[in-house]
């Protein structure tokens, strides 16, 4: 496949970092939405992971004139009753993540069920119309307190027992390897090999 241009329909730099280290790999270049020339910022009236993702997508399509990706990902805790799920970057109105962390902790004191797991959907949208959605998971437990420097969001209190560490004290590289969002951009890596066979890159 020839390099194509996506513009990243998030501000989000974790999350830029993240797919330009796994799509890159795949001849697909990720531009910041200032790279591209845009600024938007969708309501995600969605009440699904799929759903926030190509209101996304699409936003940022229509507004760049080049293909567009977007992931909308989230933490689902089985003791909060799947919370913070599809609100995870708004829970509790926090500003930070620090402050975001801290309530997810304090909801979960003394909870023996730990059990919880990152979601992430992708959607590519092109000019055309054509849109094409993938799914990832990844499966781990609440810690007590947070741990680790590494990554974003929620990831020191995430652990995961391959690794008997969070998903903040990991390198990046092994956070890739098993994460939700390694696992949905590499099944759009191989969706979009498809679909170029088909379609010329725009
Ligand atoms: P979105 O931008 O609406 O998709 O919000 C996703 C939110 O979920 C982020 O702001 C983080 O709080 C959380 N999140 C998603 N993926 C990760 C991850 O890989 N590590 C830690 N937190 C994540």
């Amino acid at each position: 496949m020839s390099e194509v241009k996506f513009v990243l329909a998030s501000n989000n730099k974790g999350k830029l970092r993240e797919m330009r280290e796994i799509l890159g790999e795949a001849g697909v270049s990720v531009l910041s939405q200032s790279e591209a020339g845009i600024q938007v910022e969708p309501d995600e009236t969605g009440t699904t992971f799929e759903e926030n993702a190509l209101i996304k997508a699409r936003a940022a399509c229509l507004a760049a004139g080049i293909p567009a990706i977007a992931d909308d990902s989230g933490l689902v805790v089985d003791a909060l009753g799947g919370a913070p799920g599809i609100y995870s970057a708004r829970y509790g109105n926090c500003a930070t993540d620090e402050e975001r962390v801290e309530l997810l902790l304090s909801n979960m004191r003394g909870k023996e069920q730990r059990s919880a797991r990152f979601v992430s959907c992708i959607a590519a949208v092109f000019p055309n119309g054509d849109e094409l959605v993938t799914r990832g998971e990844c499966e781990g437990e609440i810690t007590q307190s947070p741990a680790g420097e590494n990554g974003f969001g929620y990831d020191p209190i995430f652990y995961m027992a391959c690794f008997g560490r969070t998903l903040a004290e990991v390198s990046a590289e092994e956070k890739n390897g098993v994460s939700h969002r390694g696992k949905a951009l590499r099944a759009m890596k191989t969706k979009l090999d498809e679909y170029f066979k088909e379609n010329k890159p725009c």
